[in-house]
């Protein structure tokens, strides 16, 4: 037996992130094979180590059974475990953006940082050398990190008075994927 009594169920996620299934035996008619959303395949396990996407939270509860005995002579409740039971305890799956086993980034996770690449790379106003920096703090920019604040305060400077298209395009993409806290410093608050 599984030596910790939290276990996660497998869930399934398409190649974009739209979480499909957060229990894929529980709820087994909710498989998809490719996105109802998106049109995606649908993966459960990691592409480079092989281990389960993690879904629902579980936990392996004992079932106690009890006897008192002797009551009148003030015995107390004898019990023991008879059996165990899987308890649900956090259905909310958060659909993550690296892998927990190896640390390699999810295909949606590696989708975005190679959009962020190609319209960096399309920046012209910038010096090869301030878009590699930018390229180098696009990990720090979409999870928080030590390093997030001081990239988003490059960004900021970087981008600050840049014009054009490519400029918009890159906006767009860093409201859509900077977590929230960044966008203040960015100069970004959601409207
Ligand atoms: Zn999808
Ligand atoms: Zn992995």
């Amino acid at each position: 037996m599984n030596t910790s009594n939290h276990f996660f169920k497998t869930a399934q996620v398409c190649q974009n992130g739209h979480l499909r299934n957060s229990d894929t035996s529980t709820h087994a008619a909710k498989n998809e094979i490719f996105c109802s959303i998106c049109g995606a395949e649908v993966i459960s396990a990691c592409p480079h180590c092989g281990s389960q996407l993690r879904g629902a939270y579980y936990m392996n509860k004992p079932i106690y059974s009890g006897t008192m005995c002797n009551v009148l002579e003030g015995r107390k409740l004898s019990s023991h475990i008879s059996g165990y039971k899987d308890v649900k305890i956090s259905n909310t799956v958060d659909v993550p953006a690296y892998c927990h086993n190896c640390g390699k980034p999810y295909p949606w996770t590696e989708a975005t940082l190679q959009t962020a690449e190609h319209i960096i790379d399309m920046l012209d106003d910038l010096t090869e050398d301030q878009k590699k920096q930018l390229v180098d703090f696009i990990p720090d920019i979409i999870v928080e990190t030590p390093q997030s604040r001081y990239a988003a305060l490059v960004y900021a400077k970087f981008l600050d008075g840049l014009q054009g298209l490519a400029v918009d395009c890159f906006k767009d993409w860093l409201k859509k994927n900077v977590f929230p806290t960044l966008l203040v410093l960015l100069n970004m608050q959601k409207q």
